[in-house]
C-alpha cells in the first residue's frame, strides 16, 4: 500500500501545459481539496490551439473554444481561479521569459502545494511518449519553485519571495503518494467531459479511461479511486 495524503493545503496551484491537462492529471485531487476549503488555482501555459487532427480547424478558433471548455471545467471542479499564459500550443520553451511568468504566479498566489507534470516521465510503454509541452512545463515549474521563487535575486521584479513546501508531480512513473478521490471521481469525470473539442468520437472513452486509471491508482492506495503523484518536500 502506498502512502495516502490526508492533509488539505490552504492554497494550491496547478500548473499545466494544455487546457484539459489539470482535469485529466489531477482533477479529482483539485476537486477534493476545493470542496474542503482549499483555495485551488490553475495556471494554463499554452492555448491548446493545435489540439485537433482536422486540417481545416483554425488554431485561434480552437484556442477560444478550449478556453471556454476550461472555464466550464474549472467551475465543475470548484476552482478559486484560472489564469492563462497563452503561449502557442507546442511552442513552449524552457526559457527565462517562461520561468519568469511562473515565478510571478507562484509569488502572487503563494501556494503551499504546486502540482505539475513529472518531467522525467517520458516513455509510457511502447505506444506513447510524453508531449513536449508537458515535459517543458514540468522542468520549468521545478526550477521556478526552487530556487527561483524562494530567492530574491532571481526575477527580482516579480514580487516578494515565496517558499512552496510541496510539489506533487502527476503523470509519473514513480508515484510515492496517493490522494483518495473516491468522493470526487464523478466530478473529475464531469470536468474531463467538458473538453468536448478533444473528443472527436464522443467523451465515453475518456470517462472510461478516467475511471479505469483512478481505479488502478486506488488499488495501489488501498481505496476505491485515487490519483498518484511523485512528491517533493522543500524548505523544511
Ligand atoms: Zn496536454
Amino acid at each position: 500500500m502506498g502512502e495516502l495524503l490526508h492533509e488539505v493545503p490552504t492554497r494550491a496551484l496547478a500548473i499545466y501545459a494544455h487546457p484539459d491537462d489539470p482535469d485529466v492529471s489531477c482533477g479529482g485531487t483539485l476537486a477534493a481539496w476545493a470542496s474542503r476549503g482549499c483555495e485551488v488555482r490553475v495556471l494554463l501555459c499554452t492555448d491548446g490551439g493545435k489540439g485537433s487532427a482536422d486540417p481545416g480547424c483554425d488554431p485561434a478558433d480552437l484556442a477560444v473554444r478550449r478556453a471556454t471548455e476550461a472555464v466550464e471545467a474549472g467551475s465543475v471542479l470548484g476552482l478559486a481561479g484560472q489564469e492563462w499564459l497563452n503561449y502557442p500550443d507546442g511552442e513552449l520553451a524552457d526559457d527565462l521569459r517562461f520561468r519568469g511568468s511562473l515565478v510571478a504566479a507562484i509569488r502572487r498566489h503563494r501556494p503551499e502545494v504546486v502540482l505539475c507534470p513529472d518531467p522525467t516521465a517520458i516513455f509510457f510503454g511502447q505506444e506513447y511518449f510524453n508531449h513536449r509541452d508537458h515535459r517543458v512545463t514540468g522542468l520549468a515549474v521545478l526550477d521556478s519553485v526552487s530556487p527561483a521563487a524562494a530567492l530574491p535575486h532571481y526575477f527580482a521584479d516579480a514580487g516578494p519571495v515565496h517558499q512552496v513546501s510541496t510539489i506533487l508531480m502527476s503523470g509519473t512513473l514513480e508515484p510515492d503518494v496517493w490522494v483518495d478521490i473516491t468522493a470526487t471521481v464523478d466530478v473529475k469525470e464531469a470536468a474531463v467531459g467538458c473538453h468536448r473539442s478533444q473528443f472527436a468520437d464522443g467523451a465515453e472513452w475518456a470517462s472510461t479511461a478516467v475511471r479505469l486509471n483512478a481505479e488502478d491508482a486506488g488499488n495501489h492506495a488501498g481505496v476505491a479511486f485515487a490519483e498518484g503523484f511523485r512528491r517533493l518536500r522543500l524548505g523544511g
